[in-house]
């Protein structure tokens, strides 16, 4: 479960850092939106065990915690309308900070935060986007680098993680919410106050992803007691087109909204033409089967699992990839595709031990290494179809040419990828599959010269990535923020 939202700040009464002396729990959240009239409250900074606060906290004027450093921290006045990313300590009334990850629209390569904030737990952050308040509050489990991304991808320009794990805590007052301790006592939350006018979150139609690890139901009306229509698999991209008391219609039923998450034009580089978004868990850095180096992606190099076992799926070659055995081999590659997902173990600028030519051989240091997964149950033809938009979605972001796309065996003459070696024109079907079949830009001139035209006059970057779009209505979205930004600069 989760609850995001973002308000422009005029629709903001009241950022309240709540002083917990009532040493109200976690399950009585009510009890102090009844008492502050607040609109929604959630969990604070990091404490001491003996509830003192350890990060820079300011409320109302009270300091309750002063450290001797300065950090970035969201800080705002009575009113929260000058509500801002700030070093901390600062004039302002209210503050607060915990772990910074996106500063001054950049997401920070190394946040900085203490061992015991780290690993995959519940967390929740504030910061903006776009000038508005913006919080997420998420009982799915992320490390602070993967909160990073996610929020960045969203389009936070701001944005510091508050306290995880047990901490985590929403109530609104329609009684929605969570706990994830319900014995604990947190000694400073954050509450909200919106404007009076104001009752529904800026959840609006659009383009969102599905969180859930498990799929998504699909049902009949909006509602756990409608029957449900079948379900949207993890990370599939899914088109909202009305939202209501928190569940999303779509073109084949109504969604819980609690496991979609926004896609931003941000994202685009993740979601390939045929919908489907890229799951990144990388490998730990420092794994043996990690070893870095760079990586000028002039290759990409399609193997296939070889495992048929029932399962043996996409996140199921996720998780072997982080297993003990995986970093003594050491074995790794770049993506896994199944018939419903795509998971990303390594950044595309970064070797690994795919191609068994050797740490430096030019199958493992300039090729993205891509196993398709043959798992009975699954279908590979679809499979092979989802690697194949992945393909296209590497060859225009790195600017691979078709010729380049091999198969494992270009690189040692092992015999991978092996159904489709052991199949008479498998091969050729794959790389026209590649070759984007079915979108025909390649031969549109009249397109090329069209985007070859915005992009002299700066109004888009990269040509090769917009030929290689399908023009989804995210990407028409896109263009048009670029064209309106250009008219206006
Ligand atoms: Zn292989």
């Amino acid at each position: 479960m989760q609850f995001a939202a973002t308000y422009p700040l005029a629709q903001i009464r009241r950022v309240q850092i709540y002083n917990n002396i009532k040493r109200y729990r976690e399950t009585e959240l009510d009890k102090i939106l009844q008492e502050t009239g607040g609109s929604f409250v959630f969990g604070g900074p990091i404490f001491l065990s003996d509830l003192s606060a350890c990060c820079h906290l300011k409320g109302d004027g009270v300091v309750y915690g002063a450290p001797d450093y300065q950090v970035w921290g969201m800080a705002w006045g009575a009113d929260a309308q000058d509500y801002a990313m700030e070093r901390l300590p600062c004039e302002a009334d209210n503050y607060v900070e915990c772990v910074a990850l996106v500063v001054e629209g950049e997401p920070l390569a190394a946040p900085h935060y203490q061992p015991d904030m780290g690993g995959r737990r519940p967390r929740q952050a504030i910061g903006t986007k776009e000038g508005r308040f913006a919080y997420l509050v998420t009982q799915t489990p992320y490390t602070p680098e993967e909160l990073r991304d996610v929020l960045a991808a969203a389009g936070w320009d701001s944005a510091v993680m508050l306290d995880g794990g047990g901490s985590v805590c929403y109530r609104d007052r329609a009684g929605n919410g969570f706990v994830c301790d319900a014995d604990r006592v947190i000694p400073y939350y954050l509450v909200v106050h919106l404007a009076d006018d104001v009752s529904e979150p800026d959840t609006t139609g659009g383009q969102y992803v599905v969180t859930a690890q498990s799929g998504l139901n699909i049902r009949k009306g909006p509602g756990t007691s409608f029957d449900k229509l079948g379900g949207y698999s993890y990370g599939a991209v899914v088109a909202v087109q009305a939202v209501r008391d928190g569940w999303g219609q779509t073109d084949r039923g109504w969604v819980s909204m609690d496991y979609l998450w926004p896609v931003e034009a941000a994202d685009e580089g993740l979601v390939t033409d045929t919908g489907l978004r890229i799951i990144q868990e990388f490998l730990p850095a420092g794994a043996d089967n990690r070893p870095g180096g760079s990586n000028p992606d002039t290759y990409i190099t399609i193997h296939e699992t070889g495992n048929f076992a029932k399962g043996a799926d996409a996140a199921a070659h996720a998780a072997y990839l982080r297993s003990s055995s995986a970093q003594a081999a050491p074995v790794s590659w770049h993506y896994t595709v199944d018939d419903h997902s795509i998971y990303q173990h390594l950044p595309d600028c970064e070797r690994a031990y795919h191609a068994g030519d050797g740490g430096s051989g030019p199958g493992n240091a300039t090729s993205i290494g891509i196993e398709i997964c043959v798992d009975s149950g699954g279908n590979f033809e679809q499979a092979k179809s989802n690697a194949a938009s992945l393909v296209r979605l590497l060859m225009a972001k790195h600017g691979i040419q078709l010729g380049h796309v091999v198969q494992h065996n270009h690189w040692n003459g092992k015999d991978c990828p092996k159904t489709i070696r052991a199949t008479a024109g498998a091969w050729e079907a794959f790389l026209a599959l590649c070759g984007g079949q079915g979108f025909p830009q390649d031969t549109d001139q009249e397109l090329k010269a069209a985007v070859d035209a915005l992009a002299a006059a700066g109004i888009i970057d990269s040509p090769e990535r917009w030929m290689a779009l399908d023009f989804t209505a995210n990407s028409v979205r896109l263009l048009l923020i670029k064209m309106g930004r250009y008219v206006t600069h």
